[in-house]
């Protein structure tokens, strides 16, 4: 799980990178601090129909990429964000962004940091340094977008990460093989010629190779596999439940920084 212990890494630092440049903002005139209290308001009265659709979407854009930014940052131990609330109190540079300058930044932060291109319902596997903001537009005027869009991200936001899925994935996938392979029986016969056997108790058929009876085992025994499938993956969880529980808080970002 190395590679996935350096996205993290690399996410880290520059999620620290794009918060300095934040806080360096230039301040921008007219910009006002009516987004996070205004995210509150529930968007149900609307009276003109047209910019209050316009309106919704852009709150909604909002708290999906906000929580999701929260989601992204929790599983990759980034634990200062200041485009997120803490404890209800909005940091000053966030204050002085307008909604429009506030999404475009999450967007951005998404982008460069955790590889997710929003508006593209994209997030890269990759561990990639990623700069700008990507050709990231909504299409909302496309049949099903949107729901498109919202559901992809609800998912997301229940989900885990892809690489670390997929990092997984291929581990339980290498351990099924080889309970597969040591399942497999050598056994003499009558010439004393070295023959293999599947393993499962009713079955009696000789192979000559390992390969084969693993070949068969899967073709011909699917139960006997999916209980060993389970198995792993039983296996699998227990230790990486174990493991969240046991392990220590990473110590890599010091509340008692000295910056
Ligand atoms: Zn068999």
């Amino acid at each position: 799980m190395a590679i996935v212990e350096r996205k993290k890494q690399r996410a880290r630092a520059s999620a620290t990178q794009f918060f300095r440049k934040l806080e360096n903002l230039p301040l921008a005139i007219g910009s006002t601090l009516e987004l996070m209290s205004s995210l509150l308001v529930t968007c149900e009265d609307e009276s003109s129909a047209e910019s209050s659709l316009e309106t919704r979407r852009l709150i909604l854009d909002i708290a999906q990429t906000q929580a999701l930014a929260l989601k992204l940052d929790t599983e990759k131990g980034i634990d200062n964000n200041i485009l997120w609330p803490k404890n209800s109190d909005i940091h000053p540079v966030v204050k002085r962004l307008n909604r429009h300058e506030l999404l475009r930044n999450l967007l951005e932060y998404l982008w460069s940091v955790h590889g997710v291109s929003y508006y593209g319902i994209q997030e890269s596997e990759e561990d990639v340094g990623f700069t700008g903001v990507p050709e990231d537009v909504p299409h909302y005027e496309e049949d099903g977008w949107e729901e498109k869009l919202r559901l992809f991200w609800q998912l997301r936001l229940k989900g885990e990460d892809p690489l670390e899925r997929r990092a997984a994935t291929k581990d339980i996938e290498a351990a099924v093989d080889k309970a597969i392979n040591s399942s497999v029986v050598k056994v003499e016969d009558e010439s004393m010629d070295l023959i293999y056997g599947c393993g499962v108790t009713a079955c009696s058929r000789p192979f000559y190779s390992v390969e084969s009876a693993c070949e068969h085992l899967r073709a011909s025994h699917p139960l006997t596999v999916a209980s060993l499938e389970t198995q792993v993956q039983g296996q699998f969880y227990y230790e990486n439940y174990m493991s969240n529980a046991v392990a220590p808080a990473e110590d890599d970002s010091p509340n008692h920084s000295a910056s």
